[in-house]
């Protein structure tokens, strides 16, 4: 038997042992997501088109199902080195408090001042446009993490940024807005009066909470109607979890290094990137043939795209201005409830993620919001991190592995993504704490009417 005390609580890489390319697990996929498809003619739709709205270097990567490994560029690899390699953590602290035989090990992507894993991305697709000569670029935010990281990763490269944040986390978290105005960010609440798709969704739901769904088509209209911007995105798409496979490379890197193998691998998921990046290079072998491994995604029981919605083409915003994605999806015009992992309040899913997981190689679970707090409370008094509601999901999903290992004897090794830090969340904690936190389910009924309205392909 291996003696636990050999490895270390924190495996870090030496700076030089950092991945240098991206790895695009598309590449090894037999089957293929679904092509994107144009809203206006419903036909696969052209890089020239895309490249209206995105970046033409993030539009080869999106449209790029072939290449296995792509180059990070050198301006990119320094950002990463200011707050990379990021820890991979053995929780001996946690194995021992649940008394598990089960070997637990975490990648943390709290470490930045953006608190999360976005700023992987935000930084390459800043890079992008900076060197498009673009002025700036336009986006949204859920709970803020994303548009905290792009802000930081403009203000690194000079760019101009433009963020829509959605209502209830603009109301609910003004310290993120502060943030992202201090590097430099303009912040508006969304649904908002600024755009046409903005006004109409007022229209159609007076008091609406906002969603990711409104506030990315607000987003993409706002730099299609200026000269010089383009819009980005923090997660869903295949550009996002090319540059987040940054986060399974490296874990993959640290393990290997002490010859530990995860026998399953859990992520939350909210559109996917941060799950799609820490498993791709493990899925990379296990479409290969060469390892097994389980996968687990971790989705709010209050939005179950995996769970329980329907796999199909559907815009991937409420305003219907992106293009369709074949992927899972509770429907565009879903309205999930104000829960407070605002990370993961969105209608669908990757499109790599939905086709994996429609393959049988992945495995999804939705839990409760009330036992996610749980599980974060539990695990910040022992491991010290206070973790974002998100993150937290992952963190309920791998203790009850571990208490199962604890039932069967089994010595199983978990790895799970811890992907921030939930600073910015003490509302939600606040109400944990005082017992007044709920938990919402949409019923099937709610589900069925969302998802009658998919569009007809
Ligand atoms: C945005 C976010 C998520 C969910 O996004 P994915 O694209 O599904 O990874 C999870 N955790 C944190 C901390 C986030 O900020």
């Amino acid at each position: 038997m291996e003696n636990n005390r050999e490895i270390p609580y924190k495996i870090y890489l030496e700076e030089h042992e950092m991945p240098r390319q991206w790895y695009n697990v598309r590449a090894d996929m037999k089957k293929k997501p679904a092509p994107l498809l144009n809203p206006q003619t419903m036909q696969p739709i052209t890089a020239e088109e895309l490249e209206g709205v995105f970046c033409k270097e993030l539009v080869k990567q999106e449209l790029d199902e072939n290449t296995a490994y792509i180059d990070i560029p050198e301006e990119i690899l320094s950002f990463y080195k200011m707050y990379r390699p990021s820890p991979l953590v053995r929780a001996y602290c946690l194995e021992k408090k649940l008394g598990t035989p089960a070997k637990i090990y975490y990648k943390f992507e709290g470490n930045n001042t953006s608190g999360s894993h976005k700023l992987n991305s935000a930084i390459a697709q800043a890079y992008y446009a900076k060197q498009q000569g673009l002025k700036g670029v336009t986006t949204e935010t859920g709970a803020g993490q994303w548009g905290t990281a792009l802000s930081m990763a403009c203000a690194y490269l000079d760019l101009d940024c433009q963020v829509y944040m959605v209502k209830v986390s603009y109301e609910q978290k003004p310290f993120r807005r502060e943030v992202m105005r201090t590097y430099g960010a303009s912040v508006t609440p969304s649904p908002s009066e600024k755009t046409e798709v903005g006004r109409r969704i007022r229209e159609e739901f007076p008091g609406t909470n906002g969603s990711l769904g409104c506030a990315i088509s607000e987003a993409v209209e706002a730099a299609t109607t200026q000269e010089d911007y383009r819009y980005v995105l923090g997660s869903v798409l295949s550009q996002v979890l090319l540059h987040q496979s940054v986060i399974g490379l490296e874990a993959k890197a640290a393990m290997d290094k002490y010859g530990i193998k995860p026998d399953v691998i859990i992520g939350c998921a909210g559109g996917g990137s941060n799950l799609g990046g820490l498993i791709s290079p493990f899925m990379g072998e296990k479409l290969r043939g060469e390892a097994d491994y389980r996968f687990i995604a971790v989705e709010p029981a209050s939005c179950p795209s995996l769970t329980r919605g329907v796999y199909a083409y559907d815009y991937c915003d409420t305003g219907k201005v992106c293009p369709l994605q074949k992927m899972y999806t509770l429907g565009s015009g879903f309205m999930p409830s104000a829960s407070h992992a605002g990370g993961l309040r969105y209608h669908g899913m990757s499109s790599t993620l939905s086709e994996l997981y429609d393959q049988g190689l992945m495995e999804a679970v939705s839990v409760e919001q009330t036992s996610v707090f749980s599980a974060a409370q539990e695990f910040a008094r022992v491991e010290g991190i206070l973790p974002a509601p998100e993150s937290s999901h992952a963190i309920k999903v791998a203790i009850d592995e571990a208490i199962r290992c604890k039932e069967t004897g089994e010595e199983k090794t978990i790895l799970f993504g811890l992907t921030g830090t939930g600073y910015f969340d003490m509302y939600a904690y606040q109400r944990f704490n005082d017992g007044e936190m709920g938990d919402y389910i949409p019923t099937d009924e709610e589900i069925a009417a969302a998802v009658a309205k998919l569009p007809k392909i």
